[in-house]
């Protein structure tokens, strides 16, 4: 299954590539016909001042 990961811009470092991700990322599944389903997960924002 192919998995892609949007991630705020400059904001690769907070996140992880996993649906573990502090920001608790939000999952879409896209499927076409004939295709293999492709998961899409959504990274939000991380406040800089969170910890
Ligand atoms: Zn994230």
């Amino acid at each position: 299954m192919q998995v892609l990961h949007q991630i705020p811009a400059r904001q690769t470092r907070r996140h992880e590539r996993t649906l573990d991700c502090p920001c608790h990322p939000s999952q879409t599944v896209t499927k076409r016909p004939g295709e293999q389903p492709a998961v899409t997960i959504t990274h939000h924002p991380i406040p800089k001042d969170s910890r």
